[in-house]
């Protein structure tokens, strides 16, 4: 098997990392294993041989080359700043080339304990692991920019949580682990080469095209800001709340990662948290992008003496870019909710159209997936759910009118448009009872049929298909709040 990992991170960084080995699973089984990805991480010799792949992802046998390691990280936890946290319950295994010749990380996340567990037990419940398979890679198949799942494995151990829970090992796949985080652990260490060091190589190995421009820690600074505001507004045009942006959550690529408390919103409601440790609504679905700023705000003072000797200077060019990151944000967020509504032009007034929509949403309680999909409906003659989405309220009709109003001027057929919209707006979202249900099934019940039925449907998610209705819903049923927890 040609499977050979190189530690890049290791070689070039060894301060910011500890050597560490995987606790092996005592009875591991292969849950789900994700080959389309292996395939595209030319790991297909691989995905044939399954004892393989269990003896591998279980951390009971390391793979060619491969020098397993902890990376070490700080970071703001809500708000607070946390000089050591680091991988306590995760290992990079190391990183290899993908058929398209770029580094991947690939990563055990609760495969033991690790130099940086502080009082944790490294480990991972099965649930949380399963969820972050099926979120994950869901939002992959929606165009999210995302760290990937190639496998999920039952330990065969309970892990003691409050109440004792099946053990799980998830293989995360990444295109780095480097974190808003990583850079405030290296601005805070004694060694003032390590700030350098991890800047160029996030430079080589994310952003090459800044390193040869006059201030390449700044365009590195500005090509970061860009990617992570690229991410929120996606983030927000499919209604997906993070759950739990700490710095160390947010990554220097602009891929989703830690799909803790994540969740989608179903009624649109801008103050929507789900974590139950969010008791202030710090992470709340409408503050996304005020903390996208304020993140990076904090790697902006980690790069000062890099930006410009003199200070003064360095902090002012820096500020100008985080000046930027708003606008640059809501250009994004603007053209991804345009074709949300069928827009393809770019008209002054589009801003309020979308906003007037919004607070409609908001007013009338809607469900904030079937809206979208309801008036591409509406738009071919079907008003029935959008009006029922609405109650009917006389405002609403008034805003569908200045919406058709505007439609004319995009001069092409309501069938056209309604399809685009189709093309853009998901039908089907890991909602959030599906996922508790496929995951109780298959942590208590050792059933893996509905996260099996529910993950086949979330990889076509703007199709319809006859007969997954009870998919498209949110819980009617539910009187409670929905409420999610760490992925520990
Ligand atoms: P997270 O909430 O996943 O972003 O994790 C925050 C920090 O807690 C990271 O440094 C994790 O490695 C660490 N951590 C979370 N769960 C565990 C665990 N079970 N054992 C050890 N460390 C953990
Ligand atoms: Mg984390």
């Amino acid at each position: 098997m040609k499977l050979k990992l190189q530690n890049t991170f290791l070689e070039s960084i060894s301060e910011m990392c500890k050597k560490s080995y995987a606790t092996p699973a005592p009875a591991p089984e292969l849950l789900i294993f994700n080959s389309p990805l292996a395939e595209e991480l030319n790991l297909s010799s691989l995905a044939k041989d399954q004892s393989k792949c269990i003896e591998i992802f279980s951390g009971r046998e390391t793979i060619q080359g491969s020098q397993p390691i902890a990376q070490a990280y700080a970071g703001h936890q809500f708000g607070h700043f946390n000089p050591a946290l680091g991988d306590g319950r995760a290992l990079l295994l190391g990183e290899f080339l993908n058929t398209n010749g770029e580094l991947r990380d690939i990563q055990l996340k609760g495969s033991g304990p690790t130099p940086f567990s502080r009082r944790g037990d490294g480990k991972s419940a099965l649930g949380p692991v399963l969820r972050e398979y099926l979120i994950s890679e869901s939002m992959f198949v929606l165009g999210i920019p995302t760290t990937r799942a190639l496998a999920a494995i039952k330990t065969g151990e309970n892990v003691q949580r409050e109440q004792e829970l099946p053990g799980g090992i998830m293989t995360r796949v990444a295109s780095s682990h480097i974190r808003v985080g990583s850079f405030e652990y290296a601005y805070k260490s004694k060694n003032q080469s390590l700030i350098k060091d991890l800047a160029d190589y996030s430079i080589n190995r994310h952003f090459p095209e800044t390193a040869d421009v006059e201030n390449p820690y700044l365009a590195f600074f500005a090509a970061v800001c860009n990617e992570q505001a690229s991410l929120v507004a996606n983030w927000m045009s499919i209604g997906f709340i993070h759950g739990v942006m700490n710095t160390d959550n947010m990554t220097i690529s602009g891929e989703t990662i830690d799909y803790g408390p994540c969740a989608f919103m179903d009624i649109y409601n801008p103050s929507t948290v789900f974590s139950s440790i969010d008791k202030n609504g710090r992470y709340s679905y409408e503050n996304q992008p005020k903390i996208l700023t304020w993140n990076l705000t904090r790697l902006a003072e980690t790069l000062i003496h890099l930006v410009h000797d003199d200070q003064n200077e360095a902090i002012k060019l820096l500020t100008e870019v985080l000046q930027l990151i708003k606008p640059v944000y809501t250009n994004y967020w603007l053209s991804l909710m345009r074709s949300k509504i069928g827009l393809s032009k770019e008209e002054q007034d589009d801003m309020q159209l979308i906003s007037q929509l919004l607070s409609l949403m908001e007013i009338n309680k809607v469900d904030f997936t079937l809206c979208f999909r309801s008036l591409s409906k509406a738009l071919v003659g079907d008003k029935k759910s959008i009006k029922n989405l609405f109650k009917n309220d006389i405002a609403f009709d008034n805003w569908m009118a200045l919406w058709k109003e505007r439609l004319s001027h995009e001069s092409i057929s309501d069938e056209k448009i309604a399809s685009s919209m189709d093309l853009v707006n998901p039908l089907y979202i890991p909602r959030n009872h599906k996922v508790e249900e496929a995951l109780e099934a298959a942590v208590f019940h050792n059933n893996m049929k509905p996260f099996n039925k529910l993950h086949g449907i979330l990889k076509n998610p703007y199709q319809e298909v006859k007969g997954l209705h009870e998919y498209e819903k949110p819980d009617e049923n539910s009187k409670e709040k929905y409420k999610t927890y760490c992925g520990t």
